[in-house]
């Protein structure tokens, strides 16, 4: 880079990490290139088919203490709510042990807890304030967040993360069944108890928000290319391009955000980094006619039911077994019978092509927390991938810390929690 020159930044991969980061980029004065092969937001993403939820209240990491001895009921059931395959056990060994291993202890998991909060703080604000530049201010919905329960009782079987959350700054308001249902009265009655998370907010429709978000980046200046990333050259500790399927492009700063797809790149800058997918789905009912007015979460579904511009989705499921296994449809359609006994007054017998299904890759690191630094090869690379089960919420904050890291200077956060070089 010339002294005192613009840099050239290099985004890999537009999901909601690489659109909100190649923003923040541009806001900080780099001319910045897009690189994403497949359409901005598009199926491919896991930023397209996620749940729809912005919520900084999901400090929880998906591994808490005692889940090992649930691990042979993972193996054994193919379609519980969580599922290891067998076939992809051997390879998945290492990763499963970490992730067990960081939610052991309840110190553990509150420790977690205070460094997503920080990461997730304000952000359906944030959320809210990209959409309206984007010209899509009406996809960000701020009206709450809900998780339902049969009872309290059920509730309180989850003490330790609503005392996490607690501890975190989380208010939430409890709801008797009668006030449940005087707010959600197309809700099954099986439900009688819920805790309404105020700060929550939700997206009408991720896929379109990503596209408005790269096209907003790509109206304030940004070049998109249509190719994958392959690796970098990198010559005495800076990186000269990033290498493409179709040729090089010479950069000075490059961001991995390719999702679950990122492993690979960060090899290729120097950095060994477990990262897995948890495969999740969604199943949506086009015009159903009822569903909740607030998006809300069944405790005995651990799914999300959300409306979208595109019909009532319902997301969920982990599912471990790589990237390149075929999807099992069945787990959509569980989702889909789910969110039916959920609201009962939902049309049955609907056609095909009233239920769309859809799988994507959530990507995972064992600790929960996202990979957010530079690479060993050279600081002019930064990795920021991993943000698992809340990336879609977790966008706009690290886009913006990826921009100070890259500017060199003082993060609004402290970046030390999300430092890849955790893992040695
Ligand atoms: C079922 C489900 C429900 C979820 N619910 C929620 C929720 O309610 N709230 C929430 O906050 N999060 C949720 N998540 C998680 C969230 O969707 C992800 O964490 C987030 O979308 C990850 O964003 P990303 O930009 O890192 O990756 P992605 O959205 O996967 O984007 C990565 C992009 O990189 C591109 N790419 C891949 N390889 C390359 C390459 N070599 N070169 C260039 N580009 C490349 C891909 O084409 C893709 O477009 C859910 C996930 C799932 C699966």
């Amino acid at each position: 880079m010339p002294e005192g020159g613009t840099p050239h930044s290099v985004v890999i991969g537009a999901g909601i990490v690489g659109a909100c980061t190649a923003l923040a980029l541009l806001r900080e004065g780099h001319r910045v290139t897009i690189l994403e092969p497949g359409p901005p937001g598009g199926e491919q993403a896991a930023s397209y088919g996620n749940g729809c939820w912005l919520s900084p209240m999901s400090v929880i990491p998906p591994a808490v203490p005692g889940l090992w001895r649930k691990v042979p009921g993972f193996l054994a059931d193919p379609l519980g709510p969580l599922a290891i395959r067998w076939s992809y056990l051997p390879r998945v060994l290492p990763w499963l042990a970490r992730y067990l291993l960081s939610g052991w202890t309840e110190a553990r998991v509150a420790r977690t807890a205070v460094a997503l909060r920080a990461l997730l703080r304000d952000a359906p604000a944030l959320h809210a304030d990209l959409a309206e530049a984007a010209g899509v201010g009406g996809l960000i919905e701020r009206r709450g967040l809900m998780y339902v329960y049969p009872d309290r009782a059920a509730f309180e079987a989850e003490a330790m993360s609503w005392r996490i959350r607690r501890q975190v700054g989380i208010d939430w308001i409890e709801l008797s069944a009668e006030e449940l249902h005087q707010r959600e009265p197309a809700l099954d009655r099986r439900y009688g108890f819920a805790a309404l998370v105020e700060e929550g907010g939700h997206c009408r429709d991720p896929g379109a928000y990503v596209a408005a978000l790269v096209a907003l980046a790509e109206a304030e200046g940004a070049r998109r290319v249509a190719a994958p990333a392959t690796g970098f050259r990198i010559e005495g500790g800076r990186l000269r391009a990033v290498r493409t399927d179709a040729g090089e492009i010479a950069a000075d700063r490059a961001v991995i955000s390719a999702g679950a797809r990122s492993k690979a790149l960060a090899a290729a800058a120097g950095d060994r980094l477990p990262l897995e997918t948890e495969r999740g789905y969604h199943a949506m009912i086009a015009d159903p006619g009822t569903g909740p007015r607030t998006p809300l979460m069944p405790s005995d579904g651990k799914m999300s039911i959300t409306w979208t511009d595109r019909g009532l989705r319902c997301a969920g499921q982990v599912e471990i077994a790589g990237l390149d296994a075929a999807p099992n449809w069945q787990r959509a359609d569980i989702l889909r019978d789910h969110l039916m006994r959920s609201f009962p007054a939902l049309p049955r017998d609907l056609p095909a092509e009233r239920v769309r299904v859809w799988m994507g890759h959530r990507p995972s690191t064992p600790d929960g927390l996202p990979c957010i630094g530079p690479a060993r090869a050279t600081p002019d690379i930064v990795h920021a991938f991993g943000h698992g089960h809340v990336g879609l919420v977790a966008g706009p904050r690290t886009g913006r810390l990826v921009a100070q890291l890259l500017a060199g200077r003082p993060p609004e956060l402290d970046p030390r929690p999300y430092d890849p070089r955790r893992f040695g």
